[in-house]
């Protein structure tokens, strides 16, 4: 078996612009793709994780969400870079929005913080829970990581932004997911 280092996308491998919902959006994070890079090489397993409630808002389409990860794996294989899966959650718990998709609009297991994309990757993959991390730049992913009891990496350019629980929640804090993945290679080959 094999373990996984979880990946966030928005703001920890692309940009956060908001709501993503068109490919032309992606534009991967300085390092991102020598952090996939890193994770191939460790042997470890990439997956990406996200909340796209863009889906049950009725911004953007299950196929469009395809292209959008598309350019995403695109961008990660012009730096020699590969996800080996993602999973998404498409969902959103609250109702009343124009357009929205109401058959989306429901509480799930798999929008972080819970901790059913992790838990469906894990079965499908064979992942080796006990030595894998997740990695994150908001509170909902270090949720999704205290849940699946996995340790969680916060990666924020900007440390300020974030205060207490949330700090005592992360393993450590990284500026960069490079730097996150870095250390993590480092602490599980010193362990
Ligand atoms: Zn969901």
């Amino acid at each position: 078996m094999q373990p996984a280092i979880f990946l966030d996308r928005d703001g920890t491998l692309n940009f956060d612009y908001g709501w993503i919902t068109s490919p032309a959006k992606i534009e991967l994070l300085p390092g991102a793709g020598e952090a996939v890079r890193l994770i191939n090489e460790s042997g470890r397993l990439a997956v990406l994780v996200t909340n796209q409630p863009v889906i049950a808002r009725g911004e953007c389409t299950i196929e469009e969400l395809g292209t959008i990860h598309q350019r995403l794996v695109d961008l990660l294989g012009e730096k020699g870079a590969h996800l080996d899966a993602i999973y998404y959650c498409p969902h959103h718990p609250k109702r009343g929005i124009a357009g929205e998709r109401p058959e989306y609009k429901i509480r799930c297991h798999c929008r972080k913080p819970a901790p059913g994309l992790l838990e469906t990757a894990a079965r499908d993959l064979e992942i080796d829970v006990s030595r894998s991390w997740m990695v994150g730049d908001s509170e909902r992913d270090l949720g999704a990581a205290a849940a699946f009891r996995i340790p969680g990496v916060l990666v924020a350019s900007n440390q300020e932004d974030f205060k207490g629980d949330i700090l005592s929640d992360c393993a450590f804090r990284s500026k960069t997911v490079r730097e996150a993945v870095q250390r993590i290679l480092i602490d599980i080959h010193s362990a």
